[in-house]
C-alpha cells in the first residue's frame, strides 16, 4: 500500500488549490502532511503506542510513512507473523486516515481509544476472513 497518493491539504496547496488552513485536522499543533499525519501527530503517537502493546511490539516510532514496511522486515519472528502485523499497520494507517476525515468533513470528535478499539476488531475480522493461512497467535 503506498500512501504517497493521499491528497492532504499541503499537497492540495502545492499544487495552486486553495484549501484554507493546513492544520493537521487531528492535533492542529502542525502543518498537515502525510508524514505528520501517520508519524509524528501526537494523536497518531498515542495509536500506535496502542497498537504497539497490543500487539506486544517494542515502542514504535515512525519518521516517514515507509517506515511501517521498514518496522516489519526488522521483526525477529516468523514471516507469518510478520505478515500479520503488517496488515494490522496497515489497517492503523487505514483507521487513522478515517479518523482524521471524520473530524475534517462530519466534525466527529476522535478518540484514540476509539481507533484502537477499531484497529483491534476490524484487524481479527481480517484475520478470520484470511482462513487459516495465517495459523499464528
Ligand atoms: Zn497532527
Amino acid at each position: 500500500m503506498s500512501l504517497d497518493g493521499i491528497p492532504t491539504k499541503v499537497a492540495l496547496r502545492r499544487r495552486n488549490i486553495n484549501v484554507g488552513d493546513c492544520k493537521c485536522v487531528l492535533c492542529e499543533d502542525a502543518e498537515e502532511t502525510v508524514d505528520h499525519l501517520f508519524t509524528v501527530c501526537r494523536v497518531t503517537d498515542d495509536v500506535w503506542s496502542g497498537i504497539a502493546r497490543w500487539c506486544n511490539l517494542p515502542p514504535i516510532f515512525l519518521f516517514s510513512v515507509h517506515d511501517v514496511q521498514l518496522i516489519v522486515s526488522q521483526l525477529g519472528c516468523s514471516d507469518k507473523r510478520k505478515e500479520i502485523i503488517y496488515g494490522i499497520l496497515v489497517l492503523t494507517c487505514w483507521r487513522i486516515w478515517k479518523a482524521r476525515n471524520e473530524k475534517a468533513f462530519a466534525k466527529t470528535n476522535v478518540k484514540i481509544i476509539d481507533i484502537i478499539s477499531d484497529v483491534k476488531s476490524l484487524g481479527f475480522l481480517w484475520y478470520r476472513s484470511r482462513g487459516k493461512r495465517l495459523e499464528i497467535f
